[in-house]
C-alpha cells in the first residue's frame, strides 16, 4: 500500500533498525519504544488487523516472535514482556498495517496496566453473545 509507512519499510524506501527478517516477516525497533528493545513484529504482506489476515502469515508471525522473546527478554535484560497488538483505532492502533509489539518490561518501570471491571449477574449472557459468534 503506497501511503503505509511499514509497507515502506519493507520496501526499503524507509530506513529501520532492522532485528529479524524471514519470507513472511520483518522485525524492527519500535521508533517511540515504551522501553528500549522495543520490537515490531510486522507482515510483509499489507494486512489491517488480526480479522483479515491469512492463517500461513499468522503462523509465521508467531513462529518470529517465539524467536525474538526470548531475545528481547535476555538482550534488554527484562523482568518481563508485554506482546500485544493493538487492532483498531478504538484499541491503540495507529498504523493501519498488522503488527505485533514486543515491550521489555521492568518491575521497576512504573507502568500502569488498564484498568479491570467486574461482572453483575450478566457473565452467562456474555459467555453467549462470543460462542454465538464463532464461525
Ligand atoms: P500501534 O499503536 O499498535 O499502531 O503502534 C504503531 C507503532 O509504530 C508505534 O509504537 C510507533 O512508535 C511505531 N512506528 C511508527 N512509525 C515507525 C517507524 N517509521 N519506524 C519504527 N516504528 C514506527
Ligand atoms: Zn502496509
Amino acid at each position: 500500500m503506497s501511503d503505509c509507512i511499514f509497507c515502506k519499510i519493507i520496501s526499503g524506501k524507509v530506513p529501520c533498525a532492522k532485528v529479524y527478517e524471514d519470507q513472511k516477516v520483518i522485525a524492527f525497533l519500535d521508533i517511540a519504544p515504551v522501553n528500549k528493545g522495543h520490537v515490531l513484529v510486522v507482515p510483509k504482506i499489507h494486512t489491517e488487523n488480526l480479522l483479515d489476515t491469512p492463517e500461513p502469515t499468522l503462523h509465521a508471525l508467531f513462529s518470529a516472535i517465539k524467536k525474538l522473546a526470548p531475545a528481547v527478554q535476555h538482550g534488554a535484560e527484562a523482568d518481563g514482556l508485554n506482546i500485544n497488538s493493538n487492532n483498531g483505532s478504538a484499541a491503540g492502533q495507529l498504523v493501519m498495517h498488522y503488527h505485533w509489539h514486543i515491550i521489555p518490561r521492568y518491575s521497576s518501570d512504573g507502568l500502569k496496566h488498564w484498568p479491570h471491571h467486574h461482572y453483575e449477574d450478566d457473565m452467562t449472557a456474555w459467555q453467549k453473545k462470543i460462542t454465538d459468534n464463532i464461525r
